[in-house]
């Protein structure tokens, strides 16, 4: 997308570029130093670290084309992995519900990249109707901690997390939205036990967590009791605009065509080919209209507003196009995508290929499924209401 950038534009532009080639991982150096070092001295930039976080919490108070930027040039660079649990979803939490001790305990470290979160949300029969979760928090007769019990299930990460933010049935007298309580307690302790998940793509990255009478302090109850759904519903907006990944997937489709003109077709190469040209073209469209409304959700968030439905949208179309990258890739890759975990066989951007494609499947059911963002989308934004 053409977005033509003033000269102070440009030249914050050429400063990332710099930043991002200074401080670039060099092979045989070790990974977790660099990633902590490549945090510490992003923040020494005035708050690289935390773009999205505001001023007031050391954010850097970027304009939204500096965002776009920001975005654009880190999906074309090797950047540090950076799981959203802590920085992006639970750190707005706290910033707006949170007490000033537990933003005190919990954000530096949340900031410095040295505490892992995880989110435990979903539960076996509670993932779209997220609401009916019954893992059960009980208040002590004495109101200093609660007892919690129940299971939580697709933690990604959670074999690796610290802590966990956690949503609870506090009260299930009224409708199903009340009564849950957003709780935080530490992985590592008796009560709380992480069983693997392998799925299609044959990863390991989410878990089973089961809670048994785990005792959690009242202070680490982030607002109010029975409120804890208002909460979870303002950090799904937040998840939901970090899971688009349209720089990254511009990034991908260049990548794409490259890889396809390398691969054989009649006379010329599998980009020659007006079927699968023609799938790229849709594709390049599709993200063009989807990156402006991103700048929308941009500029919105700039005035500080927070995401809103809008980041439904994102959801929806972003997930689908990284989707359909996987699959052309497969496509290009043909029967060598099928090979996985190295072995010479066919060219070496296919791969894992399948594999990629399988995990992919994911993306539209995480966050949020596919379906649910249509509803949001059909309420929220288009205004119509159920027949
Ligand atoms: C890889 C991965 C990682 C995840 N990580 C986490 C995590 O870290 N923490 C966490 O808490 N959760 C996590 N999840 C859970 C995820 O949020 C849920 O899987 C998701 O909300 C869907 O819930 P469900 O799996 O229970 O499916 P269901 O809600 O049972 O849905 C099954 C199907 O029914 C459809 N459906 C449901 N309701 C409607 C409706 N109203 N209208 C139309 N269709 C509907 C869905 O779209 C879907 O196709 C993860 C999931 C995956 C796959």
């Amino acid at each position: 997308m053409d977005v033509s950038l003033s000269a102070e534009d440009q030249a914050f532009r050429d400063e990332v570029r710099a930043f991002l080639g200074e401080n670039a991982y060099q092979a045989g150096t070790n990974y977790m130093e660099w990633r902590l070092g490549w945090f510490a001295k992003a923040r020494e930039k005035g708050g690289w670290d935390v773009p999205k976080w505001p001023t007031d919490f050391g954010g850097p108070g970027w304009s939204p084309t500096q965002h776009y930027i920001w975005e654009q040039e880190t999906a074309r660079s090797t950047t540090p992995m950076d799981a959203p649990f802590g920085v992006g979803m639970l750190a707005p939490i706290l910033m707006g519900y949170g007490t000033q001790e537990q933003q005190d305990r919990f954000l530096p470290d949340i900031r410095a990249r040295t505490v892992n979160w995880c989110q435990g949300y979903s539960e076996p029969g509670a993932g779209s109707d997220l609401a009916s979760l019954r893992t059960k928090a009980v208040l002590s007769d004495d109101g200093t901690h609660y007892t919690v019990n129940g299971q939580k299930i697709w933690t990604t990460m959670a074999h690796m997390a610290d802590w966990i933010f956690c949503l609870t049935r506090t009260d299930d007298s009224g409708i199903k939205q009340e009564g849950i309580t957003f709780l935080l307690f530490p992985m590592n302790q008796e009560g709380v036990e992480v069983k693997p998940i392998i799925t299609l793509g044959g990863a390991h990255s989410v878990n089973s967590v089961f809670i048994t009478d785990v005792e959690v302090p009242v202070e680490n109850r982030v607002g109010e009791e029975g409120k804890g759904w208002t909460y979870a519903k303002g950090l799904l907006q937040h998840e939901r605009t970090g899971l688009a990944g349209l720089s990254r997937s511009l990034v991908a489709l260049e990548k794409l065509k490259g890889q396809a003109r390398t691969v054989t077709r009649g006379n010329g190469t599998l980009m020659d080919d007006p079927s699968f040209a023609t799938k790229v073209a849709e594709l390049e469209i599709d993200l063009m209209a989807a990156e402006f409304t991103e700048l929308r959700s941009l500029a919105a968030a700039s005035h500080g507003k927070d995401p809103g439905p809008e980041s439904s949208i994102l959801k929806l179309k972003g997930t689908e196009i990284q989707q359909r990258i996987a699959k052309l890739t497969v496509e290009a890759g043909g029967i060598y995508s099928a090979v996985r975990g190295g072995g010479s066989a066919g060219p070496g951007f296919a791969q894992n290929g399948m594999s990629s494609y399988l995990a992919s499947r994911a993306y539209t059911i995480y966050g949020g499924a596919s379906e649910v963002q249509k509803d949001v989308i059909a309420k929220n934004v288009l205004g119509l209401k159920r027949g």
